[in-house]
């Protein structure tokens, strides 16, 4: 019998074994799929430097990323949220700051201390959006700054969970960084001599009175002590795995009350730049709302799309014809001219994801604490259970980890 299982080799797995390996206990990650990381996960072929097909920013001055950034000698350096941006409006592209004049636009600069100010029963952020009048563009960056970057609308975000990440923010820093080296080396430091098993996928897990009973898809079975499961929510809500007895009802309500919309990133290589050599994010009409720079001096541009523009996006037969498209609309020829490769990372059909990243609709704040409850001899982590204000992040995820761990320790078992 193993000491501890976890089920998945993400940052929040891989935290979790960290944590308990030094400790001096015995434990086995496993993971479905042939590498390790989940959505982390770095493309380091290109000469020019690392791209990141899932997780990039380090969302935060001060969030627990930046203690392993620091440890490993990494450098991260700041994307600027504000004065980086380009802003497609009225058939041009405009400097956000020169935007200003217009009024709404300009009172984006406090809408994080405008929502956190409210106080009232628990609505979605598009009634909030209308209760303050916004409208047109701003109210457009509005929704890719805050709904669309969390996999989700502003009709289904719920404004109390918006504030308890700004609040997070507010303690924590709101800036974006990158991470020069790649995400993939706070994975790789993480995984350092732990004993993971890949292509292992696990699809039941049986409690008793001594521990549980772990079962693979191929049949094999694994005896633990305590298991953590840190499998994306949208799994859990498929009941990839499942479990006997029976999840509690108020586990189950909280699995069910959570949304995980979809999620995908278009990464196009060019052979050099053709936007400012300060730009950042690219905010463009619907239906590629955003674009930013991994360095505004790589020829690289990335595309996020998330919940139903990910969807419309994911049945055009040729995604990367479109976005070259819309790009077209916005610098002209040159995108064609400098083109070279386009990829499309649909992580809502990824069988070991289906979705981008976990969100609060309106009225179900306390399900991500919900879902972090331990049932018996098995612990919940992963972003989706992310405490204080840190969901769909690395960090979040990060801290679960090391936050189901602690739960293990705290059992003395
Ligand atoms: C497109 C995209 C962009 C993002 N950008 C950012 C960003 O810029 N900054 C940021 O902080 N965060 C970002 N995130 C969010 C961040 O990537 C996640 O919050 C974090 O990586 C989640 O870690 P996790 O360990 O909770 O889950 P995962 O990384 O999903 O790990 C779960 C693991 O479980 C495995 N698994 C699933 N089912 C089974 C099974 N049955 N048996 C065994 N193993 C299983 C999976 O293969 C996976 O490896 C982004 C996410 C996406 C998709």
């Amino acid at each position: 019998m193993d000491e501890v299982i976890v089920i998945g080799a993400g940052i929040a797995g891989l935290a979790a074994a960290h944590a308990l390996t030094q400790d001096g206990r015995q434990v086995r990650v496993l993971e479905a799929r042939n590498r390790i990381g989940g959505r982390i996960w770095t493309d380091d072929t290109p000469a020019d430097g690392p791209i990141e097909r899932g997780a990039e920013f380090i969302h935060g001055d001060s969030v627990a990323v930046w203690q392993y950034v620091r440890m490993l000698g990494l450098t991260a350096e700041k994307a600027p949220l504000w004065d980086g941006r380009r802003v497609f409006h009225e058939g041009r592209l405009h400097k956000a700051s020169a935007l200003a004049a217009d009024t709404d636009i300009t009172r984006l600069t406090h809408i994080d201390a405008d929502i956190l100010a409210y106080r009232g029963p628990d609505i979605s952020f598009a009634d909030w959006l209308t209760a303050a009048h916004y409208n047109g563009t701003a109210r457009h960056i509005a929704d890719i700054r805050y709904a669309h970057a969390s996999a989700t609308t502003p009709e289904r975000s719920s404004i109390h969970a918006m504030q308890s990440e700004f609040a997070a923010q507010q303690r924590e820093g709101g800036d974006d960084y990158h991470i020069r080296d790649g995400y993939a080396r706070i994975v790789e430091w993480f995984a350092t001599g732990l004993q993971i098993q890949t292509e292992s996928p696990v699809c039941a897990l049986t409690q008793g009175e001594a521990g549980v009973t772990v079962t693979l898809l191929n049949g094999d079975i694994h005896r633990a002590r305590r298991v953590i499961v840190t499998i994306p929510l949208a799994l859990l809500q498929r009941s990839a795995i499942t479990f006997t007895p029976a999840l509690s009802p108020e586990k189950q309500t909280a699995i069910r009350s959570l949304d995980m919309g979809s999620g995908c990133k278009v990464i196009l290589r060019f052979r050099n730049p053709f936007w400012d050599d300060q730009t950042t994010f690219i905010t463009l009409a619907d239906p590629a709302p955003v674009w930013w720079t991994i360095d505004p001096l790589r020829p690289v541009l990335v595309g996020l799309f998330t919940g139903p523009r990910a969807d419309a996006l994911l049945t055009n037969p040729q995604p990367i014809e479109t976005c070259r498209a819309l790009l077209r609309a916005v610098y002209g020829t040159v995108v064609d001219e400098t083109f070279v490769s386009g990829e499309c990372v649909d992580w809502s059909s990824d069988p070991w994801c289906m979705g981008g990243y976990s969100s609060v609709p309106v009225g179900a704040l306390a399900a991500r604490a919900g879902l972090a409850v331990p049932e018996g001899r098995i612990h919940f982590a992963g972003e989706a259970t992310a405490l204080d204000g840190h969901p769909a992040s690395v960090h979040g995820a990060l801290v679960s980890g090391q936050r189901a761990a602690a739960e293990i320790r705290a059992a003395h078992d």
